[in-house]
């Protein structure tokens, strides 16, 4: 009995200075860890999103070369002032089959905390000139509001630039309006994302991002945003991460599976190294949505009756809890 209980004494002895011997090591390295970055998430203005997309479609099908967009481009303008610490134009010639189009690139620019990080939150401004996808040939020869292809994504970036005004972001952040995303041809690539190309092409040291998000499609009152598949590929921390947040605040909108590759204004991003992400409600494009209500991408049907403030909240609350609380981290 006595030996065992010296014994017993013995190893409790050991187990105590062995426990001690392991957390001296271990507290030290809590003492020096970097502490994580998590900032106040500033509100995000559904109302205003939401007006702003009808405000957008209030001037007329914002296609180049047309009084509804030279309007749309003041407005844009005008609103990004009220919030970003510099605001400018880039304004660019292109032709699409012979034709001459005028197109307007707008930058907002938000200075952050920690200016070594660029964050490029982006969206097409442009509304597709032809509804060509259209069942109705008459309707089909026309443009359309174009209220959630181009409208919704603008919506919910003039919404955050007001959310960054009254709290400054971890990071520096550009907010692109491109242009002339939606001036293809049915069946091939080469006259999209024009905007996007032309401002990839003028990329300096200065204005190159560090990574990019951009939004697309994102207004539908029954919106999934399925992970793109170039996103996946191309920035697979940010899409972790952000659809992560979007589980939490996302309203259900954020389906964590992994869809089919999508060529937007990401792409042009990816092509010069830079990891982008795509946020797009991709069931829409090609009108295979299992909900006929949903079938009307490129079509006249693109109009307010389909856009939702919840849908634009989901969206915006969750990149700016990804922005202030988990980006900087990354
Ligand atoms: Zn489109």
């Amino acid at each position: 009995m006595k030996l065992n209980l010296i014994v017993h004494i013995l190893v409790v002895f050991v187990l105590i200075t062995s426990c001690t011997k392991e957390t001296v090591p271990i507290s030290k390295e809590i003492v020096h860890a970097k502490p994580k970055i998590s900032k106040t998430v500033p509100l995000f203005d559904g109302k205003y999103a939401y007006e702003s997309v009808a405000k957008q479609v209030s001037f007329g099908p914002r296609v180049p070369n047309t009084p509804f967009h030279l309007k749309c481009k003041d407005y844009l303008i005008a609103e990004l002032s009220l919030y970003a610490d510099s605001v400018f134009v880039q304004s660019f010639e292109d032709y699409i089959e012979g034709e001459k189009v005028q197109l307007f690139n707008i930058i907002a620019r938000f200075k952050g905390d920690n200016p070594s990080k660029v964050l490029l939150l982006g969206a097409h401004w442009d509304s597709r000139p032809l509804a060509d996808e259209d069942p109705n040939p008459k309707k089909a020869a026309k443009s359309f509001d174009a209220a959630n292809d181009g409208g919704s994504g603008v919506g919910v970036l003039l919404s955050m630039a007001k959310s960054f005004k009254t709290e400054k972001p971890p990071v520096n952040v550009d907010i692109v309006l491109f242009d002339g995303e939606d001036l293809g041809l049915h069946g091939s690539l080469e006259y999209f994302c024009r905007g996007s190309k032309y401002y990839t092409q003028r990329l300096t040291p200065l204005n190159r991002p560090s990574h990019v998000i951009i939004l697309d499609l994102v207004g539908d009152k029954e919106a999934q945003f399925i992970i793109e598949r170039n996103s996946n590929r191309s920035a697979p921390s940010l899409i972790r991460s952000i659809w992560s947040v979007g589980a939490e605040v996302g309203n259900g909108t954020f389906v964590n599976q992994i869809g089919t590759d999508i060529y937007d204004d990401h792409i042009p991003f990816m092509e010069m190294g830079i990891p982008s992400v795509d946020i797009i409600d991709a069931e829409l494009v090609g009108n295979r949505a299992f909900n006929p209500r949903r079938r009307y991408w490129h079509t006249s049907d693109d109009t307010m009756e389909n856009i939702s403030e919840t849908t634009l909240s989901a969206v915006g609350k969750t990149v700016l809890t990804f922005i202030y609380q988990h980006y900087p981290n990354l």
